[in-house]
Formats: C-alpha cells, sequence, structure tokens
C-alpha cells in the first residue's frame, strides 16, 4: 500500500471482535471498509487460551483460532486488512482522515474498536525485567515456566483464569490479590480456591520486583499487618486491569477521566459520523459478546449515516 489518501466508506482502527463483527456487517452492506491493525487479528482475545463464554461453542475455542476466524469472515464480506499502526487520526468533519504507518486513509464514517492494553504496577523493578520473567500474557510465555514458581498479580477474570492456565506448566503458581476477595466470576474463583496447584496470598501488595538479568523474587507486603517478605520466583504475570488504547485521539473525542470513549447506545461518540465499539469505549460489560455486538450496531450506524 502507498502511502498516497485511500478513500473508503468506512475505516474501522483495530481488529478485534468489536472491530471485525462492525467489518463483517459493513461489508454485507457493501460498503468500502478497511481495517487498520497493528497486531493479530482478534486483538487480546488471541493471548488466551480458551475463549469459554462466547455462545456457540459448546467446549471453548482457543483466542488465535478464534481471532482467524473473524478475519476469514470479514474477508469474506470484502473487507480490506491493512497491518498498520495508528499514528494520529482527525476526526472532526465531513471527511475524517488517519494516519498509519501503511499510509494515509479517509473516510466519511470511522469506527473506533482500538480495545484496551494492559495496566502496569508501576513498581521497581518493573520496567527493567520486563520480558525477563515479568509478563503480561500467559498464553505466550507460560511453556518458558515448566516446573518453575510463578507469581500472578491481580483478582479479576483475566488474572484467576491465566493463574489456572499456567498451572499447566509451573510447579507452583501463586496468586497476588490486594484484597481479602476475588473481583473474578464465582465460576473462575470455584475453579481457583480449589486447585491444589494454586496459592492465594490476600491482602497482599507487590512493592517490587528482583533480579540481575532476569526476575529472582518478588517483595511483597501484606496490607493488614504491614509485614514485608521476599519470595523467590521464577516468573510473574501481571494482569491487575485494563487502560484503554485512545492516546493517538489526542482528546478529539469525549472521553470519561480513564479514558474510555463516551458513547450513547447506538455507539455514537461526541464527533458526527464517529462511532466507538467493543472495551475501548465506557461500558458496564467488556466481553467478547458484547464488543461483537457493539461493532454490529455502530456498523449499522455507520451504514445509515451515509445515507
Ligand atoms: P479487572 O476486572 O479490572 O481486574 C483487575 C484486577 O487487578 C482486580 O482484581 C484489581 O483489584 C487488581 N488491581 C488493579 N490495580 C491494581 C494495583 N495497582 N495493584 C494490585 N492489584 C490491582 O481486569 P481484568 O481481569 O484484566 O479484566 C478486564 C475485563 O475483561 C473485565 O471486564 C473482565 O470481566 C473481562 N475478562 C473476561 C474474561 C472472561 O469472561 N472469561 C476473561 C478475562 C477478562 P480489586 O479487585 O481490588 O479492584
Amino acid at each position: 500500500m502507498d502511502k498516497q489518501a485511500n478513500s473508503y466508506d468506512l475505516l474501522i482502527l483495530g481488529a478485534g471482535p468489536a472491530g471485525l463483527t462492525a467489518a463483517i456487517y459493513g461489508g454485507r452492506a457493501n460498503l468500502r471498509v478497511l481495517v487498520c491493525e497493528e497486531k493479530l487479528s482478534g486483538g487480546e482475545i488471541t493471548s488466551t487460551e480458551r475463549l469459554d463464554n462466547y455462545p456457540g461453542f459448546p467446549e471453548g475455542v482457543n483466542g488465535l483460532e478464534f481471532g482467524q476466524l473473524l478475519e476469514q469472515q470479514a474477508l469474506r464480506f470484502g473487507a480490506v486488512l491493512a497491518g498498520a499502526f495508528i499514528e494520529k487520526a482527525e476526526l472532526h468533519g465531513e471527511w475524517k482522515k488517519v494516519t498509519t504507518t501503511a499510509g494515509v486513509f479517509q473516510a466519511r464514517t470511522v469506527i473506533i474498536a482500538t480495545g484496551t492494553g494492559p495496566r502496569s504496577l508501576g513498581v521497581p523493578g518493573e520496567e527493567l525485567l520486563r520480558g525477563r520473567g515479568i509478563s503480561f500474557c500467559a498464553t505466550c510465555d507460560g511453556p518458558f515456566f515448566r516446573g518453575k514458581t510463578v507469581a500472578v498479580i491481580g483478582g479479576g477474570d483475566a488474572a484467576v483464569e491465566e493463574a489456572l492456565y499456567l498451572t499447566r506448566f509451573a510447579s507452583r503458581v501463586l496468586l497476588v490479590h490486594r484484597r481479602d476477595r476475588l473481583r473474578a466470576v464465582a465460576y473462575l474463583q470455584e475453579k481457583l480456591l480449589r486447585h491444589p496447584g494454586v496459592t492465594v496470598l490476600w491482602d497482599t501488595v507487590v512493592k517490587g520486583f528482583k533480579g540481575e538479568n532476569k526476575l529472582e523474587a518478588v517483595q511483597l507486603q501484606n496490607v493488614k499487618d504491614n509485614s514485608s517478605t521476599e519470595v523467590p520466583v521464577d516468573g510473574a504475570f501481571l494482569y491487575v486491569g485494563r487502560i484503554p488504547n485512545t492516546a493517538f485521539l489526542n482528546g478529539g473525542v469525549e472521553t470519561d477521566t480513564a479514558g474510555y470513549i463516551i458513547t450513547n447506545e447506538e455507539m455514537e461518540t461526541s464527533l458526527p459520523g464517529v462511532y466507538a465499539a467493543g472495551d475501548v469505549r465506557r461500558k458496564f460489560l467488556r466481553q467478547v459478546v458484547t464488543a461483537a455486538a457493539d461493532g454490529a450496531i455502530a456498523a449499522m450506524m455507520a451504514v445509515r449515516y451515509l445515507q
């Protein structure tokens, strides 16, 4: 693709379940659709070993495989995929312009479906040891920790699900959670709490990570009695929540204080012809099924806008 301005009916930013569902609906409505995605089709779900709660897959489905299926379906309806990092989006006015590493694209409608990225803890040693024992992706890095001890930080669905996954490899999984109750859904909590390979360290926060060239220990503090400990670990997997991928918008679209895009039920943002879908928008339930639903609504709103 050259660096010319290429025109489409609909530009979709992000190829997760929201973006690719929007591409399917847009394509079926005969729109000329371009999807910009820097990483793999499927978005964050590609780093999940098993997507367990998407309707229609009674045994679950591998996240990577699910992403590929979505991509195939979007391509079948004529969507064009650009492997591109989004540098800038100018979304005011009739023609919206998006500058990416694969060129400049324009369209009268845009769907922002850029999702979220992992939140960091911001403690000493974290930056230095990232990729040297500290990971944000159990599916990608779990197999490196066969027979080793790993800590998983967090108490939400992601932390619990990935801690359970890591028991396949690690001989010992420590789940470090800052409170005395998990946030994860009951089904996952029960599975975790009866798993013999997992020890939960309640009311515990991470104060730092230690290691010369690779992670060697995690420094912990109990928030109830303030006692500190240093626990030797080979790996640490951080699942302490997510932050929305909206920095590239440069404040051009209305967001809440956490950066999530504010929409109405029709996925309309503060700008005409610009919609947001999936985890990137302010919403109650961030799941693949709700992301897909958002994508369908956003695409049909784009169709209506163009008419
Ligand atoms: P989340 O639900 O926001 O949970 C984040 C966890 O990290 C919470 O337990 C939180 O503790 C903890 N935390 C946050 N900041 C921390 C800090 N500075 N230090 C220590 N702990 C900290 O995030 P998530 O688990 O990544 O899930 C994100 C979204 O994806 C959720 O809507 C979730 O339901 C969804 N998801 C769904 C599935 C599934 O359905 N199978 C799987 C994965 C993710 P507190 O509990 O004390 O706040």
